[in-house]
């Protein structure tokens, strides 16, 4: 799919361009700071934030709508998501949607992120369905959705819609709870991100997910419920399972010594899966474990951390 909002990582964070489709960069306001004194962007922002609450909840007229605007703000040291979050008036649908976050651990002192000047979520123009069951669902009359995208057939790429909010699901993955530990003991001899290659150790690479060290033959888990997208062999991983699950996750087990699935089986969470081993490029015997957003490698650390059993 198509579909992913993330258009491009760079080593000091990530960058999103999801806003720059429902408004031109060189329109997007830019936030030098978060304190609310002597601050009039903020001010300005936050003013049409609770103007749109008031407007769409008592059903006012939406010619006193603001305009949609976006503002963008670089995260400074000490900040994070949630502070962002609160200074701004923010909620998390509105953050992550607009921003194509998939967790509230991304955002870090570097990363640039779009904030609206209202609340709500953004979703691909083409997905007319959901976009309608979050009108349904928020009980949002769609004369403003359609002021604020200027568009009365709604037929842009991206939709903002405002007072939109997430289903249940989405927010517990964005949030790490709806995840489980793949064993159920082990030890992380491997974390995410960039590490020397462990073939080479001149060399560095970047490793798409986690390694837990656990003795051959050792029960695998499912983290979530799941289909089965691929059960067999991948240059590099070895043996391999891959679980596909709601709003284009997809978590990973490497390195396996045999897989106890088969593609299209549907498994429950916590369902053992495979065996662990030692194939393909392996060091030595541990599961290799990834999530996954819309392709995009996550850190399963921030999904799986509160599992006592990994370290
Ligand atoms: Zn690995």
């Amino acid at each position: 799919m198509k579909n992913c909002l993330i258009i491009s990582l760079i080593t000091s964070g990530l960058i999103f361009l999801s806003a720059a489709s429902l408004y031109a960069e060189s329109d997007v306001i830019k936030l030098e700071n978060l304190d609310h004194q002597n601050n009039s962007l903020l001010k300005s922002l936050r003013d049409d934030v609770k103007k749109t609450l008031f407007t769409i909840k008592s059903r006012r007229s939406d010619s006193n709508l603001p305009e949609l605007k976006f503002y963008s703000y670089k995260v400074k040291p000490g900040e994070n998501f949630w502070v962002v979050l609160s200074k701004c008036s923010m909620d998390m649908d509105t953050l992550m949607t607009v921003n194509g976050l998939t967790s509230p651990f991304q955002v870090v002192p570097g990363t640039v992120l779009y904030i609206p000047n209202m609340r709500g979520v953004v979703l691909p123009g083409e997905k007319k369905k959901e976009i309608y069951q979050v009108l349904a669902y928020e009980k949002i009359d769609i004369r403003y959705v359609r002021t604020v995208n200027k568009s009365s057939d709604l037929d842009k790429k991206f939709i903002f819609i405002p007072c939109g909010k997430i289903s249940g699901v989405e927010r517990s993955m964005f949030l790490g709870t709806a995840f489980l530990s793949p064993v159920r003991e082990g030890r992380t001899t491997s974390g995410f991100g960039t590490r020397k290659n462990p073939f080479n150790s001149r060399k560095m690479e970047f490793h798409k997910g986690i390694d837990i060290g656990v003795p051959i033959g050792t029960k695998i888990h499912a983290s979530r419920s799941g289909r089965v997208v691929f059960s067999g062999y991948e240059d590099g991983y070895g043996k391999l399972v891959i679980l596909e699950h709601e709003f284009g996750y997809r978590s990973y087990y490497g390195h396996l010594s045999r897989g106890l699935v088969k593609e299209g089986d549907v498994v429950g969470p916590g369902q053992v899966i495979a065996l662990s081993g030692n194939t393909g490029r392996s060091t030595g015997p541990h599961l290799h474990f990834e999530i996954r957003k819309n392709g995009q490698s996550m850190n399963p650390f921030t999904y799986i951390k509160r599992v006592h059993t990994v370290r």
